[in-house]
């Protein structure tokens, strides 16, 4: 059996990513086990904002985001930007899908 796959790594020419002032180099990882009182694995919006509002309402929370590759390799590193309350669809399609 062959161990776990490579992480991925960073899309030098993405645009969020490549304009974000870091060097995008992976950070270490893990040494060994650790323990904390809330373990994220993903570093995208959903990990990210998860810590943030869980650490706003208990500071006093460990927390820990493991991420594969760099903070924002996902989806959340290469989206379009667009920030709207609306679904792209109208709502009789939404009801159909
Ligand atoms: C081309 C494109 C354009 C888009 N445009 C828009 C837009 O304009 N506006 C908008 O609101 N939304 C847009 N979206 C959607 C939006 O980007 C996603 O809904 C959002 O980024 C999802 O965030 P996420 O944190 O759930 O997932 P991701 O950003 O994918 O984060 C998941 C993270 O988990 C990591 N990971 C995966 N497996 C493991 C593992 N086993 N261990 C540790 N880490 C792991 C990945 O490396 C990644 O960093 C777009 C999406 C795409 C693909």
């Amino acid at each position: 059996m062959s161990g776990p796959a490579a992480a991925p790594g960073p899309i030098p020419n993405d645009f969020w990513l490549g304009t974000s002032g870091d060097d995008l180099t992976p950070r270490a990882p893990l040494k060994g086990d650790i323990n904390v009182d809330v373990a994220i694995l993903g570093g995208g919006f959903s990990g990210l904002w998860t810590a943030y509002h869980l650490l706003k309402r208990d500071p006093s929370l460990e927390i820990a985001i493991v991420e594969r590759s760099i903070c924002g390799y996902g989806a959340s590193g290469r989206n379009g930007g667009w920030c709207s309350p609306r679904f792209p669809v109208d709502p009789g399609a939404l009801i159909r899908r």
